[in-house]
């Protein structure tokens, strides 16, 4: 199997890094096993002992509401546990108690606390969840095709040439990022979810939809998928014969999170020819990496993993939204961003934070964005400069915030498509009345006192055209779960 075997000394290097963290269990055949630790099993974390009782209490308070798995790969390699209560990727792991409002918080840990029935705090749980906005920009509900009148639950289709694929068994993560904006697929709720278990849809939805050049595989993470599983979706694909395609993306959080996927998981040799083989078809297949915070790229696991993969002839594209108290100083994102491209990775988006969830505690407001990103940009030489942003994946497209200008004695934000609902919208700039306390497209002005954006009536228009009924399927992974 191509890339199976690896050297002693590199799995030595990969499982024994120098620096003073422990050695890691090098099981059998040198893989290196996958532990997941969840709210039931917090108390067999290695670290336990190092965290607070106050800590632990807002982890089991806080993880009611919103997912949390971590595994050794991040509490043994990422987190920094000298200093874990400020450290980025503890705080991108582990729920905390400021991501409910105190009031919320108070209520949640009185029922916990003083055993309210099942029943009672179930309710309550989908209360808070339901008031946490868990579908922004409507995606439950639009964009969201139906084929020969049956609902496509598993597909969204909001931009002409991009389709995304949510196949049922990569619904879940290697570990969860505490301001996820899609946490309701992991929440057990299954009114939240939306998966899709059939390629043969996805192939007769792409047949008939020539205009679609990239086929996005999303999650959760596709990546925690079995080669073998994977294989049949990208099998189909290619079987299928769809002249039109030029490119695979596969959205994953699997470098920062589990990059013994690519290195010492029983199927990682399988997994790599499968890149491999989509090049060799002259499809380009992208690796679009969620990467929050340079440290995810420091390990030698996390180096080799992006090595290994550029070998098969995929490329690495990296994203994220700006996050505070993760990653919200130009610094830190130059610095990622100048990593990223010494290790050959393409530098693609930073994204604002979706108004749902936690938003309340990782929100910036867009005009601290503009100036991160600016800052961050002014810091890097041109090659890094194929970053966009910072990026609002809003309902009618993704609005990038372009500039903050004075233009007829007011102050605007200049905005523009990135990616629009119609194609037609990308690249005109509009204006926004400057709002200090904005953190989000919703919460704008049209500028020079007009009473809508240039897209407003025809977005409408398109909405009616696409609404559909809610759906629901379950998800299941059980090899990560
Ligand atoms: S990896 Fe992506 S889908 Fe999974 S928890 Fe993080 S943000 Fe959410």
């Amino acid at each position: 199997m191509a890339g199976a075997s690896l050297s002693f000394s590199l799995i030595f290097r990969i499982l024994c890094p120098p620096a003073k963290k422990k050695c890691r269990i090098i099981h059998k055949g040198g893989t290196m096993k996958y532990h997941a630790f969840a709210r039931h099993n917090l108390d067999k974390l290695p670290t336990y002992g190092r965290l607070s009782q106050e800590q632990i209490r807002s982890i089991k308070i806080v993880s009611e509401v919103f997912p949390f798995k971590t595994n050794n790969y991040v509490v043994n390699e990422l987190i920094d546990w000298d200093n874990y209560q400020t450290d980025p990727m503890y705080i991108l792991n582990f729920p905390q108690r400021e991501m409910l409002r105190p009031g919320q918080f108070k209520s949640l840990s009185d029922m916990v606390e003083g055993n309210a029935s099942k029943a009672d705090l179930a309710e309550y749980i989908q209360e808070l969840r339901l008031n946490l906005n868990p579908h922004p920009a409507g995606q439950m509900e639009h964009n969201v095709p139906s084929l020969q009148g049956k609902v496509l639950t598993g597909i969204q289709h909001k931009y002409r040439e991009t389709m995304l694929f949510f196949p049922t068994q990569g619904q879940t993560c290697h570990a969860y990022c505490t301001f996820c904006f899609r946490w309701p697929q992991f929440t057990g709720v299954n009114e939240l979810k939306f998966a899709m278990k059939q390629a043969s849809l996805m192939i007769s939805y792409l047949k008939q939809n020539p205009s679609i050049t990239d086929i996005l595989i999303t999650g959760g993470d596709p990546m925690v998928m079995k080669a073998s599983i994977l294989e049949r979706y990208i099998q189909a694909i290619l079987n299928a014969d769809l002249p039109q395609l030029q490119t695979i993306r596969i959205g994953t959080k699997s470098l920062s999170f589990w990059p013994y996927r690519y290195l010492t998981d029983p199927d990682s040799g399988e997994l790599l020819d499968i890149f491999r083989r989509v090049s060799e078809r002259g499809i380009h297949l992208a690796l679009m990496a969620h990467i929050n915070h340079p440290v995810e790229l420091g390990t030698d696991a996390a180096k080799e993993a992006i090595t290994r993969i550029r070998n098969t002839g995929a490329n690495i594209r990296s994203q994220s939204p700006l996050l505070r108290n993760i990653n919200d100083d130009p610094a830190t994102w130059s610095d990622m961003w100048k990593k990223q491209v010494k290790l050959g990775i393409v530098p693609y988006y930073m994204f604002v934070a979706r108004d749902t969830g936690a938003h309340k505690y990782f929100g910036v407001s867009l005009e601290r964005a503009h100036h991160i990103f600016n800052s961050a940009y002014q810091q890097t030489s041109g090659i890094c400069r194929t970053v966009r942003g910072p990026s609002m994946s809003a309902g009618p497209g993704k609005v990038r915030i372009a500039g903050i200008a004075e233009l007829k004695g007011e102050k605007v934000f200049v905005l523009e498509f990135l990616q629009g609902r119609n194609p037609e919208w990308v690249g005109k700039p509009f204006f926004a009345a400057f709002d200090a306390d904005a953190q989000w497209l919703d919460d704008l002005q049209p500028a020079f006192g007009e009473k809508e954006f240039f897209y407003e009536q025809e977005y409408r228009k398109l909405l009616k055209v696409d609404k559909l009924p809610g759906h629901t399927l379950s998800s299941e992974n059980k090899q990560y779960a």
